[in-house]
């Protein structure tokens, strides 16, 4: 993607670029820092079960407007409370999909699904989300930060963001600049998101059962998902976290006399965390779409349940940011406008005269958009100059697998971007930041029982890639370093 050359650039957190010996070695202890503390993946490229590389991150914090980061935390409850409501909108739900699943496969699966479990009535009437809102600052507002997506199902990284601002204070200290630290807020995100997922056991009431992680057949994760197990085993020490594939739970997964989702015949699951599940390469067969089905008409309480995983898709995000269907789901008329400020333009591509008009713009101005089919996980978009070819392969109905949305355009850093097998010394980049926020609701269709906001993260990656997926390869892990605009820094560069 080329950039704008008048882009703004934010004021660094401190002086660069380094001295290459202090460079050099402060890279060099911050790469131990991270793989001794689990900030590691394990290698695509030269995968074994038994070591970690370190995960790519960005050596000294990206500056984040502190105003902006401080809204999206306070949003956060606000829009908990709005994907729980949106999730328990049968009517919505069906009629936003109704034209996706003519033609998106994989999400007609899933909805084949919620179809299933509405006809026989919800098992377990209580779901939990662990929800993450990413955003982007836009120049031309500001840098007033505008939702890149809503994830609910797999929301990653709360486990080793946690541990980032740790790398990055360490390397703050190495370098002189403790002075710095307090802007750094403080990253509550695994704490947080591991107790909603006990707050769920808890609800469950039973004291022998067990917390269920569905995972991928290899977790290249490894480390994030951990932390999580880690954490509740160490801090809630009765409390057992089991992990299976899809497929284990096909071979492995029985339902009880009441429902109770049973692992080997014996040990039951009170609640399920999906890390996996979320595209379609997770189903290998019918075999586990069956086990998907089993665990969603079981007692177990799901994180994501199937209507909260529907709520997460791109299409219903498209629909909630006209204003006219976010009112049918947030009554507070403050609350409606401050939620309606972050989304940016999203439209439809359905097979009618709104979407043959999308049709029709995104041809004439591609370069204003970004195209995007209901897949989570990076790599499916379609940006700019590539959207006509792609559009006019589609026949009219096919379009409706996707939605348009207004490309998002963030300011500038620079930095170092520190990656597993790169050349030493890093040099300085251009990089923008994705700012995510946690968010654990917890509830049934009637009450809210548990909404609170639960720690951040932070991906940079390049100013000219597309996406930043740090899994994918093209972004690096980082936190915020927080700015006001109105900071006079004798460090800005
Ligand atoms: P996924 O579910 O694959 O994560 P996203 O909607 O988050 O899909 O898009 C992936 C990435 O693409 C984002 O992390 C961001 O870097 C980029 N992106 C998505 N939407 C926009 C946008 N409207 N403007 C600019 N960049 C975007
Ligand atoms: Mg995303």
């Amino acid at each position: 993607m080329s950039v704008d050359p008048n882009t703004p650039v934010l004021r660094n957190c401190i002086r660069l670029p380094l001295p290459e010996e202090e460079l050099l070695e402060v890279t060099a202890k911050a790469k131990d820092y991270a793989i001794m503390h689990g900030a590691a993946m394990r290698s695509k490229t030269s995968f074994s079960p038994d070591s970690l590389n370190f995960a790519p991150f960005v050596l000294v914090p990206s500056s984040f407007p502190r105003k902006e980061f401080e809204k999206a935390v306070a949003l956060q409850p606000i829009i908990n409370r709005l994907m729980h409501n949106v999730a328990h909108d049968e009517e919505f739900i069906t009629t936003t999909l109704a034209e996706t699943i003519k033609v998106d496969e994989f999400t007609a699966n899933l909805f084949n699904i919620y179809r299933k479990v509405l006809a026989h009535g919800y098992t377990q009437a209580y779901s939990i989300g662990l929800l993450r809102s990413d955003y982007l600052g836009h120049v031309y507002e500001g840098c007033a930060i505008k939702q890149v997506e809503i994830n609910t199902v797999a929301s990653s990284f709360g486990g080793i963001a946690t541990h980032l601002v740790q790398l990055q204070n360490f390397v703050l200290r190495e370098l002189g600049h403790a002075d710095k630290l307090p802007n750094m807020p403080k990253n509550n995100a695994l704490a947080g998101l591991c107790d909603g997922m006990v707050k769920a056991w808890d609800i469950y009431a039973k004291p022998q059962s067990v917390i269920l992680f569905i995972i991928e057949d290899v977790s290249y994760n490894i480390c994030d998902q951990r932390f999580h197990e880690f954490y509740i085993r160490e801090t809630y020490p009765h409390i057992k976290v089991l992990r299976r594939t899809l497929t284990d739970v096909h071979r492995e997964g029985k339902l009880g006399l009441n429902k109770e989702l049973l692992l080997g015949g014996k040990l039951e699951v009170a609640v399920i965390y999906f890390r996996a599940g979320y595209e379609p390469g997770h189903y290998h067969s019918q075999d586990e779409w069956d086990a998907r089905y089993l665990m969603e008409t079981s007692l177990a309480i799901k994180c994501p349940s199937i209507q909260y995983h529907l709520a997460g898709t791109k299409k219903v995000q498209q629909a909630l940011a006209q204003p006219a269907v976010l009112e049918r789901f947030i009554n507070d008329p403050e609350e409606m406008k401050a939620v309606g400020k972050i989304f940016t333009g999203l439209y439809s591509l359905d097979d009618n005269d709104a979407g043959n008009a999308t049709y029709e713009m995104a041809l004439r101005t591609p370069e204003k958009f970004v195209l995007k089919p209901q897949r989570e996980g990076g790599g499916n978009n379609v940006y700019g100059v590539d959207i006509p070819e792609a559009l006019k392969r589609m026949s009219r109905v096919e379009r409706s697998a996707w939605i348009l949305m207004d490309l998002i355009h963030p300011p500038l850093t620079k930095g170092y971007m520190v990656r597993p097998g790169a050349e030493m010394p890093p040099t300085i980049v251009d990089m923008v930041s994705e700012l995510g926020i946690f968010g654990v609701v917890i509830g049934d269709a009637d009450h809210i029982i548990h909404n609170y906001q639960a720690g951040h993260m932070l991906r940079t990656k390049l100013s000219t890639a597309n996406e930043g997926g740090v899994a994918a390869g093209l972004g690096a892990l980082d936190s915020p370093y927080l700015i006001d605009s109105d900071d006079d820094d004798e460090d800005e560069n």
